[in-house]
């Protein structure tokens, strides 16, 4: 008997049907004999219904006022399905009790929208298991320190499960989703891309970092520093299969290093994101402190900061790019033409919304050369244009026009034989 975290993501729990279903697989853990704690996301499009309600009527300035009034609107979401999935569960015969973030407590910071988790409470939630209760938890949500409901940002729930299951030292966190794993990349953007039996622990956090949303990164994180064992499955299999069928399916994150002698596929993923935005300052002088000039004002407005390029100088002046979130585009532009951009002499302030950003990422990328040079020229084969890269140990990202992301992690994943079977490649 083992405790065990299972996640549900929203198209998982799409229907009251679906919610049964749910119910039907949960119970099967139950009645093999496991303490069972189910962590569910809203139904699929609730959030966003919910958050384009509350669009319709906001001001248009992103307050803390509003984004406290936003996370106490998305966290409902969550907190029907709660309520459904135990009813369900009771409907299956199990003693089952739902919790909101509050009520457990998952206790945050005060970032509404993008709020940390600091600590949970387990007494309240073992109690339940001792009793033989199911228990059921909201993802996506918690409290602070004031009393104020917070949300984790979008995906979040998966990083209340794997809290969640850290504070609970669970045997292991499973992650259902409406695909049987992770694939070598988006397989709705690459219909070729194959599963992976496993994934380490250091590509999963590079692939959910740049932009793969099947996990959220900070679930990632967590389930890293607490040593989580996570695996990613569908909860679209027959809720009936066998239980250690499905136990051994899907992905697992490993955390153990990775043998020495094993042939290592030099890429093992391919991830895009097209949430960032890309900025320039023309004719800004070239001299010691300019990045600073222009990148402190920048982070002092709270805006992070991801792909940076200076170029070479001429007759000492230089331009400088840096990428931002989209939904930080506006706010980054109006601050470089009003003030940095005055501030630091600079000729001219372009702005470019259309970019994505397309990664290769692979631990065997520390023993080979070359990786790079061979996405270059994937790239230029296919006549795209690389406006900026950056790289590091284990991954190396492009960015490039947006109307080329598709042909780009198409064409990444041919040359890298992605497609191939791992024992033919
Ligand atoms: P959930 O609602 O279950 O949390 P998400 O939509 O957040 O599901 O995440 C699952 C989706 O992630 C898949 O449907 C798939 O389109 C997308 N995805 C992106 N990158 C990958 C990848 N490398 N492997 C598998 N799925 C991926
Ligand atoms: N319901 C939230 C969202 O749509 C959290 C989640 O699904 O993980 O982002
Ligand atoms: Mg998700």
């Amino acid at each position: 008997m083992a405790l065990i975290v299972h996640k549900y993501g929203g198209t998982s729990m799409g229907s009251t049907e679906r919610i049964r279903n749910v119910a039907k697989r949960v119970a099967k853990w139950a009645r093999a004999g496991h303490q069972m704690v189910v962590v569910p996301s809203a139904m699929s499009g609730e959030t966003n219904r919910l958050l384009g309600l509350a669009k319709e009527l906001s001001p248009g300035k992103h307050t803390p006022a509003l984004a406290r009034e936003l996370d106490a609107i998305a966290a409902t979401g969550e907190q029907v399905s709660v309520g459904l999935l135990a009813i369900a569960l009771q409907a299956e015969g199990l003693e089952a009790v739902s919790y909101a973030g509050w009520q457990v407590a998952v206790a945050t910071d005060s970032s509404f929208t993008k709020a940390r988790i600091e600590s949970i409470d387990d007494k309240r939630v073992r109690a339940d298991l001792a009793a033989g209760k199911v228990v059921v938890i909201t993802g996506f949500q918690g409290i602070d320190p004031d009393g104020h409901v917070t949300t984790l940002g979008r995906g979040g729930s998966d990083t209340s499960a794997v809290a969640i299951a850290a504070a609970l030292k669970a045997a292991e966190c499973l992650i259902y989703t409406d695909v049987d794993g992770v694939y070598t990349t988006d397989p709705r953007v690459v219909p070729e891309a194959r599963r992976l039996s496993t994934i380490t622990f250091e590509e999963m956090l590079e692939m959910a970092s740049l932009g793969s949303k099947i996990l959220q990164i900070r679930s990632v994180e967590f389930a890293g520093k607490y040593r989580v064992p996570l695996r990613v499955l569908s909860s679209f299999t027959p809720w009936d299969i066998d239980i250690t069928e499905e136990a051994a399916s899907g992905t697992l994150i490993t955390f153990e290093q990775e043998d020495e002698n094993m042939e290592q596929a030099v890429v093992s993923g391919i991830a895009f994101n097209r949430d960032e935005a890309k900025v320039t300052l023309l004719g800004v002088p070239d001299k010691p402190g300019i990045a600073f000039q222009i990148l402190g004002p920048v982070a002092e407005a709270n805006i992070d900061i991801d792909v940076i390029i200076q170029n070479v100088s001429h007759d000492g002046k230089t331009d400088f790019s840096f990428t931002v979130h989209r939904n930080d585009y506006t706010r980054t532009m109006e601050l470089l033409q009003n003030t940095v951009g005055p501030a630091t002499n600079a000729s001219k302030v372009l702005g470019d919304p259309k970019i994505c950003k397309v990664s290769i990422v692979g631990i065997g990328m520390r023993s080979h050369v070359g990786v790079a040079s061979k996405m270059f020229r994937a790239l230029s084969e296919e006549g795209i244009n690389i406006q900026m890269i950056s790289t590091s140990e284990i991954k190396t990202s492009v960015v490039i026009d947006e109307k080329y992301m598709e042909l780009a992690v198409r064409a990444l994943h041919k040359a890298f034989d992605l497609d191939q079977d791992a024992a033919a490649a």
